[in-house]
């Protein structure tokens, strides 16, 4: 195994960024052997509100500097992160349990967003003139103007590509950051925040605290100029709630029970192979994992054959190198849920295909990657989120029968279609309900690409991240209409009566040349 970059001593040093005037700490432990990793500071509601106060002013000066110098920086940031790659990836191992394969996939993952985001703010947000409502009177201006502080509240289980995925924009469109971080994950992210302190980002305009949802992050919601949350969707319709009391802003990107069809053209083997990345990658502790698979009789077995054996063969692991396939349950709270949901889809007459037990041969939190058949309406795993290593296995016989089951869900994250004709592909892919949708690979295209929208629909989440849509949640768009002083708009009736005929005729000569 290759020597750990990560160490006590820097932990403590990473752990003196975040806001925490206090004294208390909270032990965080490690998933590949249960035992304490460091402890962690906690905040107060009074430490975010000093830690909003100084970001307020830093983001003054931020704004003011202009999207030129804030590239700069970023781009700046983007070169650390990629540097120091080795510290980040053993530092999301050792918080989350996952495999060196899915934390690269997180450091790469926010190099990229960071890379995307610093060079399109200056063309997705800059003034621009658009047609004023009378033509020569009046010239008319967008632009956009920063929110002021985001409030990025953020899970454990994707730590730092997740924070990325909001921080990020909201530093590129002129905006600060007060970030609630989960105590698992802080780590990763108070190192990556160190990434871009160095490369030039003020202090106090990305601030990390830390602390229980219901004091910290409630008080957090209760000052920030806009709220980014990723989370459950009950804590979501929470935070959703409170923002609408306040009339401020809010993405809310919450959870999923995201559908996979198979069709019967595809290579088994090679759908069975992506399906079992799709559905155990973290051990499905992620927003668009998959978690129910539809699969057409006629593969059926050779599909159900060939995803048993790669399960099986599969090496559990959260060595810090990549000799592992996949990596731990993150937390005995995670693991909990995943038996009980289990226990209860076992107890009402569901089967095991493979999978079903704890692998405490590896580590404490570590489960057999499982999937059911026979699960129905009346079993938590039916129509709940698990999120961690079950997945369910339905057999269908057309694609309209797929179609109409992945959309028959409260939850419309992610989807995906595997089959061997593209053109298929993208028919199931329009008639899908899923704010994502995957041809030929689980989650991965959409979540990977930063330029485009990330988020969901029905119960999901509002809004979307990344792309465009990422960077105009952070600016309230102020329209500045000026007169040209060329001509004056009519004020008395006699003013008006002359003008109605020309206006009329210059509304039908604009809708005949199709002039907007
Ligand atoms: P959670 O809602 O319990 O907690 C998320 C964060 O919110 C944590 O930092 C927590 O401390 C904080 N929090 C809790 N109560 C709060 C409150 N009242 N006010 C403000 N903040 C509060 O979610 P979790 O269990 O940590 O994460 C797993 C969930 O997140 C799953 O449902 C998963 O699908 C979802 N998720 C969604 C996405 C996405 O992009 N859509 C990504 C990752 C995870």
């Amino acid at each position: 195994m290759r020597a750990m970059t990560a160490s006590p001593e820097l932990f403590a040093s990473l752990t003196d960024d975040v806001v925490a005037s206090g004294s208390d700490t909270v032990p965080v432990a490690t998933p590949s052997t249960g035992e304490t990793l460091h402890e962690l500071p906690r905040s107060s509601a009074g430490d975010v509100h000093d830690a909003v106060a100084r970001a307020r002013l830093a983001q003054l000066a931020w704004a003011r500097a202009g999207f030129a110098e804030r590239r700069r920086v970023l781009l700046r940031a983007h070169d650390l992160v990629l540097e120091r790659r080795e510290l980040l990836l053993d530092l999301i191992q050792l918080e989350s349990g996952k495999t060196r394969g899915q934390a690269f996939e997180e450091v790469f993952g926010a190099a990229s967003l960071t890379r995307y985001n610093a060079l399109a703010a200056r063309r997705v947000l800059r003034g621009r003139r658009r047609r004023s409502g009378v033509p020569v009177v009046l010239t008319t201006r967008v632009r956009y103007r920063p929110r002021g502080v985001a409030g990025v509240i953020t899970p454990w289980n994707y730590a730092l590509s997740l924070a990325a995925m909001d921080v990020v924009p909201a530093l590129a469109a002129g905006c600060a950051v007060v970030q609630k971080a989960d105590d698992q994950g802080a780590l990763s992210i108070l190192a990556l925040r160190r990434a871009f302190i160095d490369a030039g980002v003020p202090e106090a305009l990305w601030a990390v605290v830390t602390g229980e949802g219901s004091e910290v992050g409630e008080a957090l919601t209760d000052v920030a100029d806009y709220i980014c949350f990723t989370g459950s969707t009950a804590t979501g319709r929470r935070i959703g709630e409170k923002a609408g009391r306040r009339l401020v802003g809010a993405s809310l990107e919450l959870g999923g029970k995201n559908p996979l069809i198979v069709l019967d053209d595809v290579d088994p083997e090679q759908a069975a192979t992506d399906a079992a990345y799709a559905c155990f990658a973290a051990m499905g502790q992620l927003c668009v994992s998959i978690e129910r698979i539809y699969v057409h009789r006629a593969v059926a077995r050779a599909f159900t054959r060939a995803l048993i054996d790669r399960l099986e063969q599969a090496k559990l692991g959260s060595s810090l190198d990549y000799g592992s396939d996949f990596g731990s349950l993150a937390s005995a709270a995670q693991l909990a849920r995943v038996e009980a949901h289990l226990g209860d889809a076992l107890a009402l007459g569901a089967t095991v295909l493979t999978g079903g037990r704890p692998r405490t041969d590896v580590g404490p939190w570590f489960f057999q990657p499982t999937v059911l058949i026979g699960v129905t309406p009346s079993m938590h795993v039916y129509a709940e989120e698990t999120f961690g290593a079950i997945a369910s296995l339905y057999i269908v016989d057309s694609e309209e029968e797929a179609i109409l089951a992945a959309n028959a869900s409260e939850y419309g994250l992610n989807a995906a279609v595997f089959t061997g004709s593209t053109r298929r592909g993208q028919r199931v892919a329009n008639a899908l309900e899923a704010g994502n949708v995957n041809i030929n690979e689980g989650y991965r295209g959409s979540y990977s690409s930063f330029a485009a929208p990330m988020g969901g629909m029905k119960q999901s989440g509002v809004g979307r991240r990344n792309g465009p849509e990422g960077l105009l949640r952070f600016v309230e768009p102020v329209t500045i209409s000026a007169m040209t002083g060329v001509l004056q708009l009519p004020r008395t009736g006699r003013e008006f009566g002359a003008l109605e005929q020309p206006l009329l005729l210059l509304a039908w000569v604009l809708r005949g040349i199709r002039r907007r």
